[in-house]
């Protein structure tokens, strides 16, 4: 490990909350406002505090941004975990919050939109840049990503080219993509395509590719994406040339599936499982970096697939960063104190 980091000195599990402005044709109107921000000065900017039936729920975060922060401002915030994978760390960035709230936009942005792009393509131009300035220090990165998304407790594979194994309903075994750690805390998934890259353009085109390959669900709620985990992870290997230092370093960025809770999905049947997988995965990776936070001696990773795979991405002196996003609507204010509860729980 190169540099220690200013993270180091508070622990390595952060929250930030994000809310993201009312949309065209959003109006809390009579309602009124359900999210204010304390005016204190000390509490500004990491204070939330959210009216429901006239009673007020204040929480405090590491960080909270203002519906107008702009995605380059969100940006600044992390860049310092990104120099920190290239320095040899494990970094696990979380989206959570329900569906609508923010969580694509933060990370990967509006699609077409160069100004409102995202952490994902934010983080690999700094990487690619920062590969370049390096270079005449004698250092040589080698990048790899893969793409995964989780679906009821099975993995599927984003970047394969073979459609069957990226079919949306039961056909793919959930064993076909096991997960092994080895003992130098690298993660093995069987039969998972793994790229070299070499530019920010090409892992652009790969998230595209991975995005045409995610599960369609038929929730009333909306969209394709929001019943998977999807998990981007860059793998940095650095080597000096002339001081022989080595360094290997993980960046995983998540978006995870909606937080809502089952009756708004009106779900039956498959989609209940759904509903009923998805919550399972999210509860167990808050239990973990609960415990994480609390030092247990028990973290029960292998509760849900996503927290076994990131088990050696999650513990240790690895980074995590969690953001909860929140949709300001005052028709969300239920799902909004759901996720700022379990926010504050890891926070
Ligand atoms: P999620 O992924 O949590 O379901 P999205 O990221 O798709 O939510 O956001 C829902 C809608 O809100 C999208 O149309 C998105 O462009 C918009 N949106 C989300 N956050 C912001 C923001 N901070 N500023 C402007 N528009 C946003
Ligand atoms: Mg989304």
């Amino acid at each position: 490990k190169l540099h220690n980091t200013i993270l180091e000195l508070k622990g390595n599990i952060r929250v930030f909350c994000r809310v993201r402005p009312l949309l065209p044709g959003e109006n809390n109107g009579d309602e009124g406002k359900t999210i204010s921000y304390p005016a204190s000065l000390e509490l500004l900017g990491h204070g939330i505090d959210l009216m429901q039936n006239a009673q007020k729920h204040s929480f405090t975060f590491d960080k909270v941004f203002l519906p107008n922060t702009t995605q380059e401002d969100v940006f600044i915030e992390i860049s310092q975990l990104v120099q920190s994978a290239l320095d040899g760390y494990k970094v696990c960035i979380f989206a959570y919050g329900q569906t609508g709230s923010g969580k694509t936009y933060t990370m990967m942005g509006k699609p077409g939109n160069v100004e409102e792009k995202g952490l994902i393509p934010r983080c690999l131009e700094q990487i690619f840049e920062t590969r370049q300035s390096l270079r005449s220090q004698g250092w040589k990165y080698e990048l790899q990503v893969s793409m995964l998304e989780i679906y009821n407790e099975t993995i599927r594979d984003l970047l394969s080219t073979n459609k069957e194994a990226v079919r949306t309903e039961n056909g793919v075994s959930p064993q076909k993509h096991a997960i092994k750690h080895d003992a130098h805390g690298n993660t093995h998934v069987a039969e998972l395509t793994i790229l070299d890259v070499k530019s920010s353009r090409e892992v652009s085109f790969l998230l595209d590719h991975a995005a045409r390959n995610r599960s369609v669900g038929k929730t009333q709620m909306n969209e394709q994406s929001s019943r998977s985990h999807f998990v981007f992870t860059l793998r940095i290997s650095g080597v000096n040339e002339s001081t022989e230092q080595q360094v290997q370093g993980v960046l995983n960025l998540i978006d995870l599936a909606g937080s809502e809770r089952l009756s708004k999905s009106g779900s039956t049947g498959d989609r209940l499982k759904e509903t009923q997988a998805i919550n399972k995965s999210l509860s167990s990776l808050g239990d973990v970096i609960f415990a994480l936070a609390k030092k247990d001696d028990h973290v029960p990773f292998r509760n849900s697939k996503l927290t076994y795979l990131l088990q050696p991405c999650l513990g240790g002196d690895s980074k995590t960063l969690m953001f909860v996003n929140i949709a300001p609507e005052s028709s969300s204010t239920g799902e909004s104190l759901c996720s700022l509860r379990f926010a504050a729980r890891v926070n």
